[in-house]
């Protein structure tokens, strides 16, 4: 799988900027089993670096793309960081190795129920799954050093930028759904200036509005 995310950053390197990911960031996806968080039927694919369906009409995202967005968020061991779109609960896992506390917010009850069970049988102790809607993040734990949402909305959610503190990173990919959308490094500056960046196109589940 290491090999395949290092094969995708070649081709994407003009995109993306970067040839290499930091090594903590792969040292961090070596060591979270990615099998832990794909449904039995598709454990021969719980390697291949694409994503796979997770029911719900959700999917666990592609590993290259859980790489390219972690080593985006420029995590710190000290850091606390709200992810949103749980999922499976993979990209918390390795989220978990690199920062201090992790906060997810997770739409789909089931999905939300099944990562938090899954994370605690992993002994990911640093990690909290809520089942909320992540377009108002969780202000109880802001500011955040980073965010990261693995679903894509139409446009930057106006809380999420308000939960980061000065200095910090949003990941989020943004565009409709079967419409062209981009990867987007959001940055709030000292003075609290924000600025963003097209990384890369992608193509992402939607972040639902209820
Ligand atoms: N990081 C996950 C990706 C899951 S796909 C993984 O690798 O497994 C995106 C997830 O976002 C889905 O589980 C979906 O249910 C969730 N989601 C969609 N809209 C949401 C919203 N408004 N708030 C919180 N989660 C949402």
């Amino acid at each position: 799988m290491l090999d395949d995310i290092g094969r995708e950053l070649r081709y994407t390197r003009d995109y993306i900027g970067q040839d290499a990911f930091s090594e903590r960031v792969m040292t961090a996806l070596a060591l979270v089993p990615r099998h832990y968080f794909v449904p039995p039927e598709l454990q021969e694919a719980a390697y291949d670096n694409g994503p796979l369906p997770i029911g719900h009409g959700q999917t666990i995202s592609q590993p290259y793309i859980v790489a390219l967005m972690t080593d985006l968020l420029r995590p710190r061991p000290d850091d606390v960081v709200l992810e949103v779109g749980t999922g499976s609960g993979y990209q918390t896992a390795v989220l978990a190795r690199l920062v201090r506390q992790v906060y997810s917010l997770e739409i789909v009850t089931a999905l939300a129920t099944a990562a938090a069970s899954r994370l605690r049988q992993l002994g990911c102790a640093n990690v909290e799954v809520h089942n909320s809607d992540g377009y108002a993040g969780w202000p109880e734990h802001a500011p955040y050093d980073g965010i990261i949402v693995t679903a894509a909305a139409p446009c930057i959610p106006t809380a999420l930028l308000a939960q980061l503190k000065p200095g910090a990173r949003l990941v989020i990919p943004v565009g409709e759904q079967g419409g062209p959308q981009e990867l987007l490094v959001v940055e709030k500056g000292a003075n609290g200036a924000i600025t963003r960046r097209a990384v890369l196109p992608v193509a992402f589940v939607p972040l639902v509005q209820r």
